[in-house]
């Protein structure tokens, strides 16, 4: 895989072209954006899950924890889905423009009244290779956009975590626990908005809520980009 700061190189030469489909021009071609679904009301006021007929939150069982509520702005599919591949794991951090503008989108209509934006760490090792990190772009655009202040530093990962796709909701929070601690100025109370670019179970985000809550922290939300849609009963060994 080429280095990132290669890529960011080409992405200069080279014209742009869209994540989802490939037509050249921008990075997230206007109909690439036009197929965004995004999660509308009537959605679940703590976890922020689309509800149908009934109303009854599909996760109630699977609620996190630990966070104050929990938003995403789309569904985990299609060219979004694609582009925000290519900003994690294909060196495109161009993208996180256009993906940061899909969440200031959705939270413009739907915000949490936070204090102060914090992305999701990653461990140093993993920010060496991957050169940035693709929360603390989203979360700068939507700093920017919306006028909140960003702490990108205070928040660290301890730990590289094994990979949680062949574990369950309760094995992924043990997996996960202990692996974020907070190392900044004192939080006394202040709300937090966590930002990722993605969310399953939600185990990532309520680690990081717990070492937030341990350092004195008040509320704490969490945004990400995008979900896929819930499957209560996922099969032994699914991603979950
Ligand atoms: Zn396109
Ligand atoms: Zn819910």
């Amino acid at each position: 895989m080429a280095h990132p700061l290669l890529v960011s190189l080409l992405d200069l030469v080279f014209p742009p072209r869209c994540a989802g489909c490939g037509q050249s021009g921008s990075w997230l071609c206007s109909a690439c954006l036009a197929t965004i679904s995004w999660i509308r009301p009537p959605i679940c006021p703590l976890c922020g899950e689309g509800l149908a007929g009934e109303g009854r939150c599909p996760r109630s069982e699977h609620h996190p924890q630990l966070l104050d509520g929990l938003r995403s702005a789309a569904w985990h599919a299609g060219p979004l889905r694609f582009a925000l591949h290519r900003l994690k794991y294909r060196g495109q951090r161009v993208l996180a423009d256009s993906l940061g503008a899909v969440l200031v989108q959705a939270w413009r209509r739907e915000p949490f009244p936070a204090e102060v934006v914090m992305p999701v760490p990653l461990h140093p090792t993993r920010l060496r290779e991957r050169g940035y990190n693709q929360a603390t772009l989203l979360a700068r655009r939507l700093c920017m956009a919306v006028g909140l202040p960003l702490d990108e530093r205070s928040l660290r990962r301890m730990r590289q975590t094994p990979p949680q796709v062949d574990l369950r909701a309760a094995e992924r929070r043990e997996n996960m626990r202990g692996a974020f601690c907070y190392a900044g100025p004192p939080l006394d109370g202040r709300s937090i908005c966590l930002i990722d670019d993605i969310c399953t179970t939600g185990a990532t985000l309520e680690a990081c809520a717990a070492a937030l809550r341990e350092a004195g922290a008040g509320r704490v939300w969490a945004y990400t980009v995008a979900r896929p849609r819930f499957d209560p009963a996922p099969p032994p060994g699914s991603d979950r």
